[in-house]
């Protein structure tokens, strides 16, 4: 895949954070404009509001629509911002390109369904737009990578996503949970891509932004998309989680930027050392399972079964607790010892040609 980077005129986008913000509605041209109007007064370039809103139920607050895509252009027009919005289907995609739309972003609840962003990416054939992909609401990196390479199917070029979290039966302290190896294996995978954390839907309350937001940062993420609203307690929809512009601007000003590529001496020293550790590591696993298949060949020459139950649980108890003991979560130490067993079983039964 060849990406371009999410160049619009003015963004630097090589300056982290990239900020998206504004409501997560457009509810009335007063409350966009008035909204728009104090995020560009704190140096934003990117204004975000829901025009379609996809609600978990009937009845509720859907978006205004139509109408709204004027708001947006009131904004671009009066604010020099560019606007971006939330697109699910064909029509969706056709009305903004109407209303000039500077930049699209697909939905957690669209990114789930292949014929769904199927029907945007063949929407957007021939279209130079920059689209940013949410992630599925349901923790499956496969299903996001596919949506991402069905609108680069469609010939979009600056393509980018953002992490909202990911959808879980019991809510806690998150409404989305973080589940943050989810985008940090998808930077590995695709390194060029920009990744946006959205800290409103995954926190779900406003006092999550800032800790989320500093977070995403030391993952390295690119951009931040944070819902805010002239007036957030009697907001439409989502009004837990967005902040007003003043707010927001405190919360970006308090955020860290650490500089990634430069090290020091010392943490290249202590990289060393991790380095020949690992190596030891891989050395004594390779150690460990050549004995282990020696076992499996004394299992078959005295028809043992290769699974022996009591001394697997023994394993498992003596080494967390002795783990324990040098500092070692006994839950990580179990974990580990799961896999390595489960690699012994299976090269156990290889040689017991039960299994290729
Ligand atoms: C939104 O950005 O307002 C929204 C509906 O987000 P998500 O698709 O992440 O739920
Ligand atoms: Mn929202």
């Amino acid at each position: 895949m060849e990406l371009k980077p999410i160049v619009l005129p003015g963004v630097d986008h090589l300056q982290r954070p990239v900020i998206i913000t504004g409501p997560c509605s457009a509810e009335s041209e007063a409350q966009v404009m008035e909204t728009a109007y104090s995020i560009a007064a704190k140096g934003i370039k990117i204004f975000r509001a829901g025009i379609w809103k996809p609600r978990t139920k009937p009845g509720g607050f859907e978006g205004v629509g139509e109408i709204g895509l004027q708001w947006l252009k009131r904004v671009k027009k009066e604010t020099g911002m560019f606007v971006a919005t939330e697109v699910a289907t064909r029509d969706h995609v056709f009305e903004a390109l109407n209303a000039d739309v500077d930049l699209f972003w697909i939905g957690a609840r669209t990114t789930v369904n292949p014929f769904a962003v199927q029907e945007i990416a063949d929407s957007l054939k021939g279209m130079d737009i920059p689209v940013l992909i949410k992630n599925p609401v349901n923790p499956d990196l496969e299903l996001w990578i596919g949506a991402i390479e069905r609108i680069y199917g469609a010939g979009i070029r600056r393509i980018g996503v953002i992490h909202r979290g990911f959808s879980s039966y019991d809510k806690k302290i998150y409404r989305n949970l973080p589940l943050w190896h989810i985008p940090i294996e998808l930077r590995r995978r695709m390194p060029a891509l920009p990744i946006f954390c959205d800290p409103s839907h995954i926190g779900g309350k406003r006092e999550l932004i800032a800790p989320l937001s500093q977070q995403a940062m030391d993952l390295s993420f690119d951009g931040l998309m944070i819902e805010s609203h002239c007036n957030p307690d009697s907001a439409w929809s989502d009004k837990d989680q967005q902040i007003t512009p003043d707010v927001l601007d405190y919360v970006l000003n308090l955020l860290v930027i650490r500089n990634e590529v430069q090290t020091t001496e010392n943490l290249s020293e202590l990289r060393r050392q991790i380095d020949h550790i690992d190596e030891q590591l891989l050395e004594l696993l390779s150690k460990r399972m050549r004995i282990s298949r020696e076992i499996g060949v004394y299992k078959k020459e005295h028809n043992m079964p290769v699974l022996q139950s009591p001394r697997y649980s023994e394993i498992l108890e003596k080494r967390s607790r002795m783990g324990e003991t040098m500092e070692l979560n006994p839950d990580f130490i179990k974990n580990i010892l799961k896999e390595i067993h489960e690699e012994s079983v299976r090269q156990q039964m290889i040689i017991m040609g039960n299994e290729k």
